[in-house]
């Protein structure tokens, strides 16, 4: 970040409160203005484990678990136990209060064969 008093470029710079106003500046300015807050360094978000994980998943999936998991007379805990999940992870995911990752998600369809990923509308093979 630039300094906006000196120009200079630093890479812990501050964010001060300066004659009234939010400015950024380096740690030698920031005696001259109100300290606001640190700043954090930006690390750049690197998909280096974690692929983006961006689907869309089936209306009224938690339903449609607890529907599925009901016919196979399974309790939460049964099945958290045969997908090696939490109860209160496949609890939530029933109550729709959380929304299942793309593994979770893959799981589950495989466990109970149906589909929970919204596949694009031309894909949709019947
Ligand atoms: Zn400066």
């Amino acid at each position: 970040m630039e300094c906006e008093l000196c120009g200079s470029e630093s890479r812990n710079s501050v964010e001060i409160l300066f004659e009234g106003k939010r400015i950024i500046a380096c740690l030698d300015c920031s005696s001259m203005g109100t300290m606001i807050e640190a700043r954090k360094p930006v690390k750049p978000q690197l998909a280096k484990t974690t692929e983006l994980e961006e689907f869309n998943l089936v209306e009224g999936y938690g339903t449609l678990l607890r529907k599925a998991r009901e016919k196979k007379g399974l309790t939460i805990e049964d099945q958290a136990k045969q997908l090696f999940e939490r109860a209160s992870t496949i609890q939530h995911v029933e109550h729709e209060k959380l929304l299942p990752d793309l593994k979770l998600a893959r799981k589950l369809e495989k466990f109970f064969k149906t589909e929970l990923i919204k596949e694009k509308e031309e894909e949709k093979a019947e």
